[in-house]
């Protein structure tokens, strides 16, 4: 039994410097494509971005933008968010989407801020390891890994990976996870074969990437400069799988309103935005 299970344990370690392996020259090509991506400093305090997150989820940025910016308008703390009639904060974020839903989210998350650490502030993060951290937050009401992973690594820099459906997407077309992973259990998988100081640029790399080339549902695989490295793209060649055509106008390149967000954009009436 233990020597089945050690056997076990070595051959998932050498996926995982498999997976290692490849990252490397996968985050070069796109380096190349995109240019260099480094994290710079938090764009907004740690609540604000955890609100902000909350507020993207299942929507586009630019509608999750304007709940936020009008959250801000309204309320002057996380206070009076906190105590704000829930019907009159859901109208307030209305236009972000999902307002029913996010706006009790918003409150449940702030009150047990508030209960744990005593005011509404989480700078208590920076003092944990990013595993700490995003488990800190993964356990408050209605707070996922990826949303958890964003607010450490973009709040504090700290090597935690959020796996959109881009990640995820381009990821599983490069072969770097498991078949049948789903996307709760590719981030242990992706953050273990990385290394902490390439998780911010695999993170914008390949979301970048899943938007503009390795598109959902089909990817344009005649523009990509991965291809050489890619095992979907060996089963197009094949017939075995489907790429779109490549497009007479090209995807622009240029950085679109969500590379904003994750360049140092930060909305007005927070520290970072004024
Ligand atoms: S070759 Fe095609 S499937 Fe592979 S990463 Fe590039 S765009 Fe995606």
């Amino acid at each position: 039994m233990a020597a089945r299970r050690s056997a076990s344990a070595r051959s998932l370690a050498a996926q995982r410097r498999a997976r290692h392996g490849r990252i490397g020259p996968l985050l070069e090509a796109l380096e190349e494509r995109y240019g260099p991506q480094v994290w710079s400093g938090p764009r907004l305090d740690p609540v604000s971005e955890l609100v902000l997150t909350i507020l993207s989820q299942n929507t586009a940025d630019v509608n999750s933008h304007r709940a936020f910016t009008a959250l801000r308008d309204r309320y002057p703390t996380w206070e009076a968010v906190l105590s704000a009639p829930t019907d009159e904060l859901v109208e307030v974020i209305r236009p972000g989407g999902l307002a029913p839903t996010k706006g009790p989210r918003i409150q449940a998350v702030l009150a047990e801020i508030a209960a744990e650490r005593g005011a509404l502030d989480l700078s208590v993060l920076s003092e944990m390891g990013a595993r700490e951290a995003r488990d800190w937050l993964a356990a408050l009401p209605g707070i996922g890994p990826k949303t958890a992973a964003l607010v450490v690594l973009f709040a504090f820099g700290k090597p935690a990976l959020p796996v959109d459906t881009h990640v995820y997407r381009v990821a599983w077309r490069l072969g770097l996870l498991p078949p049948k992973t789903d996307v709760a259990a590719s981030h242990d998988i992706l953050e273990a074969a990385l290394d902490p100081e390439d998780v911010y640029r695999f993170h914008v790399l390949f979301i970048r990437h899943g938007r503009d080339v390795c598109r959902a549902p089909r990817p344009i695989c005649g523009l990509c400069p991965l291809s050489a490295l890619c095992p979907y793209y060996q089963r197009v060649l094949k017939g075995k799988a489907k790429a779109a055509p490549v497009p007479r106008k090209a995807p622009s390149g240029e950085p679109r309103y969500h590379d904003e967000l994750l360049h140092g954009w930060a909305p007005r009436g927070t520290s970072a935005g004024r």
